[in-house]
C-alpha cells in the first residue's frame, strides 16, 4: 500500500470560474505527477488497463512518468490511444480504469486520468508527434471515407492511417471533432487541445473535409462508387435531439441541449457583439435531464449570466449518470438541483415566449405541484440517431430508431465494405463515451483492414 495520499489538481475556484470559460481542473505540475505516479503498485497483474475500453498500457505509462521519461510514457499511451489530452480530461476514469486500481481496494485509486492529462498535455507543449509509420510501411493503394469527426472516426482513421490507408474524413459541420468540439464546453475541455491533438492526425496523412454532409453532398453509394473508396466507417453519432412531447415543447425559448451546446462552444454564443449570434436566455433557465450533457448545459446556462438555474431530473441525485465530479463542481458554482421532478407544462407569455413551467414532485408523502418561473427551457433528455444517412441508404440496415447495426467483432454492416462505431450503433449501450467511441471506431478499423486484405 502507498504511505502518500492521492495528489489532487488545483481548481479554479467556483466565483471566479462561473464568470467564464476558463478551464476548471488546473492539472497536474510536475512534482504532482511525479508524486502521483510514485503511488502505482505495478502489479503484476493490472486490472486498470482491463477497465480501460482501448487497454492502454496504464502501468507501463506511469512507470515511464516515474522515471521522468515522459516521452516514453506518451509513446506508450499513444499506441493505444491518440487523444491522452482528451481522454484524461472526459474520461469516466471512476468507472473504468481507476475502478479496477488494487490500490483504489484500501485507498483512494491512483489518479490515472490526471496523469495521462499531464503527459498529453507535455506531448502538446513540446510538440511531440507521432512517429510516421507511413514513411516506413509507404501508403497502399486503399482508399477509406470516414463518416463524422468524432471520436469514433477519429480513432478509426488513426489506425487506418497508421496501416498505410489514404483517409479522408468528411465532416458535416465547419470544425473536426463532433461532441468534443461542439458539445462539452470550454471549461472541461479547451477547444485548442481537442484541435492540437486532431493536428497529430492531419500529421500522419489523413485528409479531414469539413462541411460535407454525406447524405446530401454524396451518398454512401457515391463514395463506393463514383469516389472509390474501398471501405466507408459510419461514425455520425447521435446528435439528433429528443423531446419531453409536453404542452409548450415547441415555445420560443425551448431549444435541445445540442443546439444550445453548439450555439456557445461554435458559434461563440457567448462573446456578443463580437460573434453576431447571440444566445439569449433570459434571468432564469431550467434544464431538463441529469446526465452529462445537462450539467454541462446547465454549467454553461451559468456562464452567461441568469439568476437562477435549476436542473430538473425525474430520479434522485444517486441515480445521475452524470461523473459525479461534475455534479459536485455544478453544485459549487450555484447550480441548483430539483430532484424526482417531472415537467408537465410549459406556459407562454402573451407573445409565445416561455414564461413558467408546471411540475410534479414526489416525495415520501405523495406528490405536489411546483411552478418554476422560467425564460429558457433546455431539454437533455438524451440524443437520437440522426436519419439522414439510413433515408439515403435502403440497403443498410438500421433499427426502428434509425441506429445503425453491426455484424460480431468486425463492426461491419449490411453493406459489404461498410462499417459503423460510436454512437450512431447502439454499442455504448444507455452509456455511452468518448473512450467507448474511440474503441468500438478501432474495432472496426481492424475489421476493415481485414476486409481489405481479403478483398
Ligand atoms: C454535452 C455532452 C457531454 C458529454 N460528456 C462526456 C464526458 O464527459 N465523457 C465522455 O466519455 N463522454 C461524454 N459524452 C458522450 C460522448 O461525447 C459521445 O459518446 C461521443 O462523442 C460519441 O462519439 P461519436 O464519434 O460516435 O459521435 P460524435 O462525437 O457525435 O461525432 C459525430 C460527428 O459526425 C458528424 N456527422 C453527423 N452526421 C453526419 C453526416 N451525415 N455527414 C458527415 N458528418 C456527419 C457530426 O457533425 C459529428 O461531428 C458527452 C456527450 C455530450 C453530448
Amino acid at each position: 500500500m502507498s504511505k502518500i495520499a492521492r495528489q489532487h489538481s488545483a481548481h479554479l475556484p467556483p466565483d471566479t470560474r462561473r464568470t467564464n470559460f476558463m478551464e476548471v481542473v488546473c492539472g497536474y505540475t510536475e512534482a504532482e505527477a511525479l508524486t502521483e505516479s510514485g503511488r502505482c503498485l505495478q502489479c503484476k497483474e493490472p486490472l486498470c488497463s482491463v477497465g480501460c475500453p482501448v487497454r492502454i498500457n496504464i502501468k507501463g505509462f506511469i512507470n515511464f512518468v516515474s522515471k521522468k521519461d515522459y516521452k516514453g510514457a506518451y509513446k506508450t499511451i499513444t499506441e493505444a490511444n491518440l487523444f491522452p489530452s482528451i481522454c484524461g480530461r472526459v474520461c469516466p476514469q471512476e468507472r473504468q480504469c481507476e475502478a479496477g486500481c488494487i490500490l483504489g481496494k484500501k485507498q483512494q485509486p491512483v489518479a490515472i486520468g490526471l496523469l495521462e492529462r499531464f503527459v498529453g498535455d507535455m506531448a502538446q507543449q513540446h510538440n511531440w508527434q507521432e512517429t510516421r509509420p507511413i514513411d516506413l510501411i509507404g501508403p497502399t493503394s486503399k482508399r477509406a471515407a470516414i463518416i463524422g469527426s468524432g471520436p469514433a472516426g477519429l480513432a478509426c482513421a488513426y489506425d487506418l492511417a497508421k496501416a498505410g490507408v489514404t483517409v479522408v474524413v468528411f465532416e458535416a459541420l465547419h470544425l473536426p471533432g463532433g461532441v468534443l468540439t461542439y458539445g462539452i464546453p470550454q471549461f472541461r475541455l479547451p477547444k485548442e487541445r481537442v484541435f492540437r491533438e486532431i493536428e497529430n492526425l492531419t500529421r500522419l496523412g489523413v485528409t479531414i473535409e469539413t462541411n460535407r454532409v454525406i447524405g446530401k453532398i454524396h451518398t454512401i453509394e457515391d463514395l463506393m462508387g463514383r469516389l472509390s473508396f474501398d471501405v466507408v466507417f459510419i461514425g455520425t453519432g447521435a446528435g439528433y435531439p429528443r423531446n419531453l412531447g409536453i404542452k409548450g415543447d415547441s415555445l420560443n425559448g425551448v431549444m435541445s441541449a445540442n443546439e444550445f451546446l453548439t450555439r456557445v462552444n461554435l458559434m461563440r454564443g457567448f462573446d456578443f457583439p463580437r460573434y453576431a449570434t447571440p444566445v439569449g436566455i433570459g434571468k432564469n433557465v431550467a434544464v431538463i435531464g441529469c446526465g452529462n450533457t445537462a450539467i454541462d448545459s446547465a454549467r454553461t446556462s451559468l456562464r452567461l449570466g441568469p439568476d437562477n438555474v435549476y436542473i430538473v431530473y425525474r430520479r434522485t441525485l444517486e441515480e445521475s449518470p452524470a461523473r459525479k465530479e461534475e455534479i459536485r463542481h455544478a453544485i459549487e458554482e450555484g447550480v441548483q438541483f430539483i430532484c424526482l421532478t417531472t415537467a408537465k407544462e410549459i406556459i407562454p407569455d402573451n407573445e409565445g415566449w416561455v414564461k413558467a413551467m408546471n411540475c410534479v414532485q414526489k416525495d415520501e408523502t405523495g406528490s405536489s405541484e411546483i411552478l418554476l418561473n422560467v425564460d429558457t427551457v433546455i431539454y437533455a433528455l438524451g440524443t437520437m440517431a440522426n436519419p439522414i444517412i439510413a433515408r439515403t441508404t435502403p440497403e443498410l440496415t438500421t433499427d426502428k430508431a434509425n441506429y445503425v447495426e453491426t455484424n460480431g467483432e468486425s463492426l461491419m454492416t449490411s453493406m459489404p465494405g461498410v462499417f459503423a462505431g460510436g454512437d450512431i450503433t447502439r454499442s455504448g449501450g444507455t452509456f455511452t463515451t468518448v473512450i467507448h467511441a474511440m474503441s468500438t471506431g478501432r474495432r472496426a478499423a481492424k475489421g476493415m483492414l481485414e476486409y481489405l486484405e481479403s478483398n
